[in-house]
């Protein structure tokens, strides 16, 4: 907006000494900084810094080296990386599992045109994703058939609608779960027409409440996963391989959403179920998240008999949530490749855990203390995960998340915490400068 003239004020106002927006645009630094930017986002870049000249934050004659500098540190996008110093292996607020290097390989390989859906030595259509999909069966060979699609939920959707259609869903009143945000799965199964057959109670589920309601309007019998929470005390629930039989004898699939993501049993969750397990003990068809315990990009991976998965692809649902080139890229290489960050972080070595945090602890001048991690949203509800945290001064908490890098802690009992468990070795270093960086902001000496 220019300012309009006022009487006798035209040479000492120093907002008419703005430079004006095609000038600033004609500027060759200007123009060779925004080469790789969209014309919209160099212009609002513009304005706010002749915005602010405006509104006497910077002298107009700033206002060049303002967009300049805007344009500079400007990243192609605003998700920031963050190190995830909680302890938390799964946080779904940091982005559930990091991925491998191979992932990230991957990623950028499969970002151009790429043979997702196509037969280099044919040149004809071929499957889509089919090296995820061996990927998947070679990781987990009890499985017939496999699919991916958007995510965990979406891979419930598709599996209760395709095999219920309107028909019911069998499901224990001890598994009507909210898995966060307010997000409960009993609505999702209903939001596509099935109805929920409620059997058991909130605490025990007995074989024979299943078989009672299983009959002619039966759609699927669903076992899912309490992943995030745990009841305790007089409590029972049936085994897969109990409940296979009956549904085998009905006709009615049996589904497992197992939401962890782990293929195989994992000796360091041994509460945790897994794919291979429940497939042998008879369940038709699992379902899992891939960036949970699997440690590879958002996914829903559908294992199971080949009828049944068969029967889930051809749906039409099976489109709308289909998976991204991008995913299956990372997919494949998260299975093929060494142990993902994840399971790393899980299994780290408590004693080197140890020795690691207190060195930093040392070299940072913290108190090294007992801290427990978690498995987080990807289940292991409950099990602590026992290790270390160097507390510092809870004042560095503000400064440390929007420091460069991003450096998430945990504020408890008035102390900032930073926990080793989910962070490679070799950023250690990266951590250590930040902190340093995030004391100076609060005028402390940096050591
Ligand atoms: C996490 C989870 C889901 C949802 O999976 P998303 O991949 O987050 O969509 C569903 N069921 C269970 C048991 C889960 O743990």
């Amino acid at each position: 907006m220019p300012v309009p003239p006022q009487p006798g004020e035209e040479s000492t106002d120093p907002r008419r000494r703005i430079p004006r927006t095609d000038h600033l645009l004609a500027l060759p630094a200007v123009a060779a900084a925004s080469a790789a930017m969209s014309e919209h986002v160099v212009r609002d870049v513009v304005r706010a810094a002749q915005g602010r000249a405006r509104s006497g934050q910077i002298a107009p004659e700033q206002v060049q080296d303002e967009i300049l500098t805007a344009l500079g540190d400007r990243p192609a996008a605003s998700l920031r990386p963050v190190l995830n110093a909680t302890g938390v292996l799964v946080h779904t607020n940091l982005g559930r599992a990091p991925l491998s290097p191979s992932a990230r390989e991957a990623l950028q390989d499969a970002a151009g045109y790429t043979d997702v859906e196509f037969d280099l030595a044919t040149g004809a259509r071929s499957r889509r994703g089919a090296g995820a999909r061996a990927a998947l069966l070679a990781a987990c060979p009890e499985a017939e058939d496999a699919l991916v699609v958007n995510n965990g939920a979406a891979a419930l959707l598709l599996a209760t609608t395709a095999l219920a259609g309107t028909g019911e869903v069998v499901l224990s009143r001890g598994e009507m779960i909210e898995i966060g945000a307010g997000f409960r799965l009993p609505d999702l199964i209903t939001s596509t027409g099935a109805q929920l057959r409620e059997v058991g109670t909130t605490n025990r589920t007995h074989l024979a409440d299943y078989t009672g309601a299983l009959g002619p309007g039966t759609g699927c019998v669903l076992r899912i996963h309490t992943s995030n929470f745990r009841v305790v005390g007089f409590t029972s629930e049936v085994p897969l391989a109990d409940l296979a039989p009956p549904c085998r004898a009905t006709g009615a699939p049996l589904i497992a959403d197992l939401g962890s993501g782990l293929l195989r049993p994992e000796p360091l969750l041994p509460e945790e179920p897994d794919a291979a397990t429940a497939l042998r003990d008879g369940t038709d068809v699992v379902i899992a998240s891939g960036d949970k315990l699997l440690g590879g990009p958002q996914a829903g991976i559908l294992l199971g008999r080949s009828e049944i998965i068969a029967r889930l692809a051809r749906h039409p649902l099976a489109r709308a949530v289909r998976a991204d080139k991008l995913t299956l890229a990372a997919l494949e290489a998260t299975l093929t490749g060494p142990v993902p960050p994840v399971l790393d972080a899980l299994r780290r070595d408590p004693e080197t855990l140890r020795e690691r945090t207190a060195q930093l602890a040392d070299r940072l001048g913290g108190r090294l203390v007992p801290h427990e991690g978690r498995v987080g949203g990807g289940g292991g509800a409950g099990v602590p995960l026992p290790g270390w945290a160097i507390a510092l001064d809870n004042e560095l908490a503000a400064p440390l998340r929007t420091g460069e890098p991003a450096v998430v802690a945990t504020v408890r009992d008035g102390e900032c915490l930073l926990d080793l468990r989910c962070l490679p070795a070799d950023e250690d270093e990266r951590l250590a400068r930040a902190v340093a960086t995030a004391r100076e902001h609060l005028g402390r000496d940096p050591r």
